[in-house]
C-alpha cells in the first residue's frame, strides 16, 4: 500500500489496473536473465535429497520508479551512516552491503500458470506473493526474514506455514522471491562471536540494519532479518513446485 501510493496518485482506476498488470512479466527461455536466475535458484537448492524442485515460470518484477527511488535513498542513508566512522563499515560505505537474498512466499493464485502475469487481489485471497510484489514487504517483528539460499528459504516457509502434511506429498506451487537487499550493518545474534566482541562496549545502542541468525551450515548469513522493509527489493519471482 505505502510503496505504490505516490506512484498511483492521480491515476484513475483503469490506469491503475493497467499498471498493476504490468508489474511482472514472464522471462522467456531466450532471456539471459532467466537462465541466470534459474541457475542461482537451482544451485542454492541444497541438501534436497528427495525430489528436486521444478521451476515452472520465472517472472521479472517491474518495480515502480518511486519504489526504486526509495530503495536507493535507503542505501544512501546506510552509506552516510557508515561514513560516520563506525568500525568495519567497508561494504556499507561502498554499496550499503547489498546482498542477493531469497524469500519464499505462499502462492494461492494462478500467477505464472499458463503465462499469467497479473497479480491477484492479495488482500482477499491471502496470497502472500502477490501482496509483496504489489505492495512491498511489511515489517513484522523482529524483521523480514531472508535467506542466502533458495533451499533454506523454502524450508523456512514450510516450517513457518506449518504446511507439512497438508496435501501430503502433493506438489504445491510456490513463489520464491529473489531480492536485492541492502543489509547495511549486520548484527550477529549468536552469542560470543568475534563480531560481537569487537563492538565497543560503551555503544549500548549500537545502530544496525539487519540481524543475522545463528551461523548455519551454508554460511554465517544463512538467515538474515531485515529491519526496514524498504531495504528489500523483490526483483524476480520463481514459480516452482516442490
Ligand atoms: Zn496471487
Amino acid at each position: 500500500m505505502f510503496l505504490l501510493d505516490d506512484w498511483f496518485s492521480g491515476a484513475d482506476i483503469s490506469e491503475r489496473k493497467k499498471m498493476v498488470f504490468l508489474t511482472v512479466s514472464e522471462l522467456g527461455p531466450e532471456d539471459t536473465s532467466r537462465n541466470i536466475i534459474e541457475i542461482i535458484f537451482q544451485s542454492s537448492w541444497l541438501k534436497k535429497q528427495s525430489p528436486v524442485c521444478a521451476v515452472d515460470r520465472i517472472l521479472k518484477v517491474h518495480n515502480a520508479p518511486a519504489t526504486l527511488a526509495r530503495f536507493e535513498a535507503y542505501r544512501d542513508a546506510v552509506k552516510a551512516r557508515a561514513r560516520g566512522g563506525r568500525p568495519g563499515a567497508g561494504r556499507c560505505t561502498a554499496d550499503g552491503n547489498e546482498l542477493l537474498r531469497f524469500h519464499c512466499a505462499a502462492l494461492s493464485c494462478s500467477l505464472g500458470a499458463g503465462g499469467a502475469t497479473h497479480l491477484c487481489d492479495a488482500a482477499s485471497s491471502s496470497c502472500a506473493a502477490c501482496g509483496i510484489v504489489r505492495d512491498g514487504f511489511k515489517f513484522r517483528a523482529p524483521g523480514v526474514r531472508t535467506m542466502a539460499t533458495s533451499g533454506r528459504a523454502h524450508d523456512d516457509a514450510v516450517a513457518v506455514g506449518g504446511e507439512e502434511g497438508e496435501g501430503g506429498e502433493g506438489e504445491r506451487r510456490r513463489a520464491m522471491l529473489v531480492c536485492r537487499v541492502i543489509a547495511g550493518r549486520v548484527k550477529r545474534r549468536c552469542e560470543g562471536t568475534a563480531e560481537e566482541a569487537e563492538a565497543s562496549p560503551s555503544a549500548e545502542e549500537e545502530e544496525y540494519d539487519s540481524v543475522a541468525g545463528t551461523a548455519g551450515v551454508y554460511s554465517s548469513l544463512d538467515e538474515l532479518e531485515v529491519l526496514n522493509p524498504t531495504a528489500i527489493l523483490p526483483c524476480f519471482v520463481v514459480v516452482y513446485k516442490a
